[in-house]
């Protein structure tokens, strides 16, 4: 039997333990965790991704702010932008949502928020603490959202994280994003870990000796049921549209899901599995960012 994770439930878990944390935290000190969003331009998938970035934050007690700036914004105009918000002390956690438009360095504008309230922790400096780790993060490392939406997926399958210890681990993909820091995270956890990419011999080979097996390709379905060990652990972060046969749209994994059921142990669903994990753990991170700098200021 192949257990389906429900990354919705354990998001919604989650979230409720945040509001909490953050309610007890109010009451204690007065300070409201802050989360800002800045998005430039007009992409349709970062409006709703941006949206429900700040519909979740609010509703766990975080005061989270959508900044929408014109696509034409200079990229000076950006950066005085994150360093005034850098600056604020209400504000704990600031995003820059990705793509930006093409004139805009992303690189720079990543680099210019303070590694502190970077929640998205694509800052190099945290980039580069996460891949030097040989032990499970410290709290005050802020970890990008979806590899650490993955790793609770994992906890919650294995029934805790110390299972991790000596697994076979392959990651597919090596994006700054999710491939890399996830691998650093297993890394971190004591699996031995493997990054497969494009250039990849023998996939399907390399995912058959996978005990945990994290799939961040952004191909739909190219992980087939029979590349897959039994008893594996199956996350799959991939979010792909394909088409119907009736002429709409639906979204697959970079897993082929209904060849997966009943061989592997456990698999999260997309939609539904990573996703809500990866918005809850922005709002773990705003949480984290903001104590601490409480811990900084000696009112931890
Ligand atoms: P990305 O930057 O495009 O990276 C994809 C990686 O997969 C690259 O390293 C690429 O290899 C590798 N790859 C592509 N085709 C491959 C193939 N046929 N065989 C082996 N490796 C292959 O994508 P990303 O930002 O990491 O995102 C990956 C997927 O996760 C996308 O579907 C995205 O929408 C989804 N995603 C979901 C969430 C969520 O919250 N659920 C969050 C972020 C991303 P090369 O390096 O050699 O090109």
């Amino acid at each position: 039997m192949t257990r389906i994770l429900d990354g919705k439930a354990l998001a919604a878990r989650l979230r409720a333990r945040l509001a909490d944390e953050i309610a007890a935290l109010r009451a204690r000190t007065g300070i409201v965790p802050g989360l800002r969003v800045l998005l430039v331009g007009e992409h349709p998938a970062s409006l709703v991704y941006v949206r429900t970035k700040e519909r979740a934050a609010r509703e766990v007690g975080i005061d989270g702010r959508v900044e929408r700036l014109p696509v034409e914004l200079p990229e000076a105009s950006l950066l005085e932008r994150v360093s005034a918000l850098n600056a604020d002390p209400t504000v704990h956690g600031i995003l820059v949502q990705l793509p930006l438009p093409p004139h805009i360095d992303p690189a720079r504008v990543l680099t210019a928020i303070d590694p502190a309230k970077d929640v998205d922790g694509f800052h190099p400096l945290n980039a580069g603490r996460l891949a030097q780790l040989s032990s499970p993060p410290p709290a005050d490392l802020l970890v990008p959202c979806t590899p650490r939406g993955c790793l609770l997926l994992l906890e919650e399958a294995l029934g805790g994280l110390e299972a991790l210890r000596g697994k076979r681990a392959l990651v597919l993909g090596r994006s700054t994003v999710v491939g890399r820091p996830m691998a650093a995270l297993l890394l971190a956890h004591d699996c031995t870990v493997t990054i497969a990419h494009s250039r990849t011999r023998e996939l399907a080979h390399e995912c058959r000796r996978a005990e945990i097996l994290v799939a961040a390709a952004g191909r739909p379905e190219l992980v087939r049921g029979d590349w897959l060990a039994p008893d594996a652990v199956v996350i799959d972060v991939g979010i792909n549209r394909v088409p119907t046969a009736e002429g709409g749209s639906r979204l697959v994994g970079d897993v082929a899901f209904d060849e997966a059921l009943g061989r592997v142990a456990a698999i999260t669903p997309v939609p539904g599995g990573v996703g809500p994990m990866t918005v809850a753990c922005l709002l773990e991170n705003t949480l984290r960012a903001c104590r601490a700098r409480l811990a900084v200021e000696g009112r931890g």
